[in-house]
């Protein structure tokens, strides 16, 4: 069964662009993906292409302005939050966390909403989820700015976490650690979604990270994924333009003089697409890439918008 199924959504903001005067721009648009119990799918792509926006919809922060959000076939907006249901981890740890708030408490939270325990046992079970994730049971009564930013991702997992959900939406978990964190990080991430059979939908603009992650990882362009296949197929076997200049674009160990910069700045849209949005980018642009929007080609597993392959 899918645990999570996003039908054709979209999200549009309205921006100021002048006197009286207000546009709208498309943040994610006609987006389509399903997500098995226990696997993780990755969500790529560079800063502003739409990703934090899907994950805020997915968690129910945003509503999209349509399409359908499934979470066990039933829809999202349909069903009250449940705490033992989705959960996310945010880019930021300390600002997900109330400062004047010790991280014992901070963690319990969510225990608390679901009202199905005493208070001896969210605190057994919160003393419990601080060894769960590297911590110390005695750091329960102290508050997140006495903590390393690692640290605080920990308290922001354990809080997550310590209701069971079934789906963690990560956004950007790592990108604000240095190196050794990250990947102590990951794989506390790896530990836990192995542990308790999480599912996960990945969010980062780091391909090298997603790849440590994901089974399966999408590729998002201008509100769009462009691009979609199981990782090792999407590695061994890129095919949109996008794709392939954001692997050689990624930097990798002992050949970081190779890597070749992405030139230029994804479009903000106004409309929903008529043409293809990487035409402005794009190495292989053609006439009919200017005029029409590239329809997605499903090859076996491997999906894919671009006229180079209609
Ligand atoms: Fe490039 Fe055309 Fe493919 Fe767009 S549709 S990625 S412009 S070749």
């Amino acid at each position: 069964m899918n645990i999570l199924e996003l039908q054709n959504i979209s999200k549009t903001y309205s921006i100021k662009t002048g006197f009286a005067q207000k546009t709208d721009f498309y943040a994610v648009q006609n987006i389509n993906f399903s997500l098995q119990k226990g696997m993780c799918l990755g969500i790529v792509g560079e800063s502003g292409c739409g990703k934090s926006t899907l994950a805020k919809m997915i968690v129910g922060l945003l509503n999209p302005n349509s399409g359908k959000i499934l979470y066990k076939e039933q829809n999202i907006s349909s069903f009250l939050f449940q705490p033992n249901a989705i959960q996310m981890v945010f880019q930021d740890p300390f600002s997900s966390l109330n400062p004047r708030q010790c991280i014992g408490k901070s963690i319990s939270e969510p225990l608390l909403l679901t009202k199905q325990f005493s208070k001896k046992e969210v605190k057994e079970k919160t003393l419990a989820m601080l060894q769960e994730v590297g911590l110390n049971q005695e750091h329960f009564h102290r508050f997140p700015h006495e903590f390393s930013g690692g640290q605080r991702q920990r308290i922001a997992i354990a809080r997550a976490i310590i209701t069971k959900p079934e789906l963690l939406i990560c956004d950007e978990p790592v990108s604000a650690l240095d190196a050794s964190h990250q990947s102590q990080i990951l794989n506390l991430l790896l530990d836990l979604k192995e542990k308790y059979q999480l599912s996960y939908v990945f969010i980062s603009h780091n391909l090298q990270v997603v790849s440590f992650m994901c089974d399966e990882i999408a590729v998002m362009y201008a509100g769009e994924i462009i691009e979609q296949a199981s990782k090792s197929e999407l590695f061994q076997n890129p095919k949109h333009p996008y794709t392939k200049a954001l692997i050689s674009s990624a930097p990798q160990i002992g050949k970081k003089e190779n890597t070749t910069p992405l030139q230029g700045e994804p479009p903000r849209l106004t409309a929903i697409h008529t043409a293809c949005s990487f035409a402005s980018r794009c190495p292989y642009v053609m006439e009919i890439c200017k005029q029409q929007k590239p329809q997605k080609k499903q090859e076996k597993q491997h999906s894919i918008s671009c006229h180079l392959y209609q």
